[in-house]
């Protein structure tokens, strides 16, 4: 029996050892393969996952390999590394990382030429050539196991790259890997090539799109922001210096009306940085809600009330029936959202008029819904209006600052609590702003029996 590496003439005149000793017997060993392959190809897509999905599906239904590695090469690094492996002490193989051309994993890698190790002198042989480190890391790896009585190495090839080497071993029986195998082993070893390769670019293809999206929006929220930050940048500047030119002296009263401009554009300011911060911490997935027992009746009454100081031109009703139920929700991301809602029906109905916070009881749920009598939404911006940075420009005829997004925000809020946001508008008419909230928190009748109590 050959206790060398079988060459590629070698396999081309194979002798009795090449012959299968271990494999399934007939021929249908080569059909379950490649189907169940087919099958783990038809829903795993993951580069994660599928380097061990493949390999085990190999050892699963080829009765000759009992145990394999599956190396695959990192261009970023230069190194071959174990992203699979099956019959080994797996605690030191993530360690290990090969040079192509290094030990037979890293000449198959570089040769492109499969080799065959039909006896355990060959594989034992083959393993001595590994750099002192490797070594241990491999004999850490199969301790305690029986050393493997022979061996394939399979290179993972397409025609664009070299992927990696497959690895698949005997432990039981030296010559259970036959030459007459190797070229269905190697067609196997080029279709793992191509599924990984695949998943490979995939992975990256969907970073860089990601990458380029972030791009774009880093792009776009700079130009917002530089825009919007101008515009009562430039008033308060032109206030203030008016109001320290020693030549001019100003009335008692122009002087507080210029102060409370300088005022109101700072808290414009203030807002905008506010939305621009919430979007980040809910963009890094930070955004925590905290359910409590909540009285919306009560809380819609504390921002209205706040909204009316702000916003004289404006009435404010509040229509909550006196049983209306109390929820599960964080007080004050809930808030947050009712602030955002009034906060533009103010914005965008710039002649006043009657905003209406109403709070209606449905079966599971309480809809509450934020109504003003402003210049309306067109019906094909209705359904955008909760994008980041979306905003309708032409509606009202001239500049209202805004980051475009609050609305984005509200919806992330109101989904996390279960709910929904939508709106209804009629162009020139006015706009009503919707959103629900589940009625039936984890532990309703305790947090209920809690207010009740307080009561
Ligand atoms: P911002 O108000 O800062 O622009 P939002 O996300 O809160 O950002 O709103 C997005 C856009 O939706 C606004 O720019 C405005 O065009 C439109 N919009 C929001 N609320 C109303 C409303 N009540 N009436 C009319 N248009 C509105």
């Amino acid at each position: 029996m050959a206790d060398h590496p079988l060459t590629p003439s070698d396999l081309a005149t194979a002798g009795p050892v090449a012959l299968a000793q271990g494999r399934v017997p007939g021929q249908d060993w080569r059909f379950s393969v490649v189907f169940e392959m087919a099958r783990v190809l038809a829903r795993q897509q993951d580069l994660e996952t599928l380097p061990l999905e493949l390999l085990s599906c190999v050892i699963r239904t080829w009765e000759a390999a009992e145990a394999g590695a599956l190396l695959l090469y990192d261009p970023s690094d230069g190194w071959l590394a174990v992203r699979a492996a099956l019959g080994y002490d797996l605690a030191g193989a993530p360690h290990i990382r090969l040079a192509p051309g290094e030990g037979p994993y890293g000449r198959v890698f570089q040769t492109g030429q499969a080799e065959l190790y039909p006896a355990p002198e060959a594989v034992a042989a083959a393993r001595a050539s590994l750099t002192l480190a490797n070594r241990e890391l491999f004999a850490a790896a199969t301790a305690g196991l029986r050393p493997a009585q022979c061996a394939v190495f399979l290179p993972l090839l397409t025609p664009e790259a070299r992927v990696g080497v497959l690895i698949l071993e005997n432990r039981q029986r030296p010559g259970s890997f036959a030459a007459a195998d190797m070229p269905f082993l190697q067609a196997l070893a080029d279709l793992i090539a191509l599924a990984v390769e695949n998943a490979r670019l995939r992975k990256e293809l969907q970073a860089a799109r990601a990458l380029e999206e972030a791009n774009r929006l880093e792009a776009e929220l700079t130009s917002i922001l530089a825009h919007e930050m101008r515009t009562p940048l430039t008033s308060i500047k032109g206030y203030s210096t008016a109001l320290l030119m020693d030549e001019v002296a100003f009335s008692p009263e122009t002087q507080r009306e210029f102060l409370q401009i300088i005022d109101e554009e700072c808290d414009t300011l203030q807002e905008l940085i506010h939305d621009l911060l919430e979007s980040s911490i809910i963009d890094a997935g930070l955004l925590r809600i905290e359910p409590q027992p909540l009285r919306l009746p009560h809380l819609a009454q504390k921002v209205s009330d706040d909204m009316a100081h702000r916003a004289p031109q404006h009435r404010f009703l509040i229509d909550f029936s006196p049983d209306f139920p109390i929820v599960d929700a964080d007080p004050n991301r809930v808030e947050q959202v009712l602030r955002n809602l009034l906060d533009n029906a103010v914005k965008y109905s710039p002649d006043g008029g009657l905003i209406v916070i109403r709070g209606e009881v449905g079966q599971d749920e309480v809809v509450i819904s934020v109504a003003d009598q402003g210049v309306g939404i067109a019906p094909e911006h209705l359904n955008r209006l909760f994008e980041k940075f979306f905003r309708v420009t032409s509606a009202l005829g001239r500049h209202v600052v805004g980051s475009g997004l609050g609305l984005p925000i509200a919806r992330t809020i109101v989904e996390s609590h279960g709910g929904r946001i939508w709106a209804e508008s009629q162009l020139g008419q006015g706009t009503t702003f919707y959103f629900t909230l589940p009625l039936k928190g984890p532990d309703r009748t305790a947090a209920d029996k809690e207010l009740q109590d307080e009561r």
